[in-house]
């Protein structure tokens, strides 16, 4: 059974903008290397010269990479999908090949395995 149209439709409506969610959120706190892959470099803000500038700074950096790196796998995770979906492998379980429920993709648009092999 091939997914209907329009559920893909709707699906991929819903991945599209929570990509320019993510992107925005990233724009914030890093720069694109590459767009269409969903990879990005944390910023590092200069706040000041001295030594408490500097611990600030720091802090401040390994708090970005962090969530830098969050928002980059599900943005990555998320032009995936989309992928699939132009290839029309949209839907299939990655480790048995077998479809992924509905329910499921709606909740998890970007899921790649079934609730069995999840
Ligand atoms: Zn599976």
């Amino acid at each position: 059974m091939a997914m209907d149209k329009k559920v893909i439709e709707d699906l991929k409506k819903q991945l599209l903008h929570e990509k320019e969610d993510l992107e925005n959120n990233l724009s914030k706190i890093a720069r694109p290397i590459n767009q269409k892959e969903g990879d990005y470099e944390t910023n590092f803000d200069e706040i000041g010269s001295d030594r408490e500038d500097n611990a600030a700074e720091v802090e401040q950096y390994s708090e970005n990479i962090s969530i830098e790196t969050t928002l980059e796998k599900r943005l990555q995770n998320i032009i995936d999908a989309l992928e699939r979906i132009e290839k029309g492998a949209y839907g299939i379980c990655e480790k048995c090949s077998k479809e992924i429920d509905l329910e499921r993709l709606k909740v998890n648009p970007s899921a790649k395995t079934c609730i069995s092999c999840n």
